[in-house]
């Protein structure tokens, strides 16, 4: 997809997901009036993990009221690695069909559990959906793929800034497309996650860089509306 001039944008992408990631992160994003893209895992509801507790039903609905976006994750969170491509494609679709279910909402962007990513899985999966996210990183500029749009994590602490500052001013000159995810957004967070300062720093800086910042889905239609095909 050519980006054309509408950009930049800003993406911020939580993936799995874990609660704190909507009951914190969420609350910092509202706090700005922005919305984020939750990439979900629904075979996670209800489990704990090494990220803490995941969503539950309760999260899926209020976030959906809050206008963010859900989006698919695969069900079982499994990887294209360590499954054969008829195996992984059968997870991507019941992922999505269960988030039609739970939800009665189509989830057509996806992100590839652990970045994981094969050229098989890339051709079968790019087909089905909207958009493909991996964990490769950089800025989706001037012509974005959209079956393995590029990301960041944001994981860690305030130590941070510096990175992201770098990459906000390199999506402002190229007018390019960035995103962002990270997992678990707590004080004591896991290596996949980060405080919540530093998502409020994060977000802060996007803004006052005057980067614009709205949901995966929502980017795609803003720069799709840019330029005839
Ligand atoms: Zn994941």
């Amino acid at each position: 997809m050519l980006l054309g001039d509408r950009g930049p944008i800003v993406s911020f992408c939580f993936d799995d997901f874990p609660r704190t990631a909507y009951t914190t992160g969420g609350t910092i994003l509202k706090s700005f009036g922005v919305h984020g893209t939750y990439y979900v895992a629904l075979g996670l509801i209800n489990t704990t993990n090494t990220l803490g507790d995941q969503f539950t039903q309760a999260d899926l609905n209020s976030l959906l009221e809050d206008g963010h976006e859900l989006g698919c994750h695969t069900f079982n969170h499994s990887s294209c690695r360590n499954v054969s491509a008829s195996s992984f494609e059968m997870d991507v679709r019941k992922g999505r069909e269960a988030i039609r279910q739970h939800i009665g909402s189509d989830a057509s962007d996806f992100a590839y559990p652990y970045g994981h990513v094969s050229m098989r899985s890339k051709g079968i999966i790019g087909a089905q959906m909207n958009s493909c996210r991996g964990t490769y990183g950089g800025i989706n500029e001037r012509v974005a793929d959209l079956n393995l749009l590029r990301a960041n994590s944001l994981y860690g602490d305030v130590e941070g800034c510096a990175r992201v500052e770098a990459l906000l001013a390199e999506n402002v000159r190229s007018s390019g497309w960035l995103i962002f995810y990270t997992h678990d957004v707590r004080k004591n967070h896991s290596p996949f996650g980060c405080t919540p300062v530093f998502l409020d720093r994060a977000i802060s800086l996007t803004v006052e860089s005057g980067n614009h910042i709205v949901p995966v889905k929502a980017a795609i239609d803003i720069f799709g509306n840019a330029l005839p095909e």
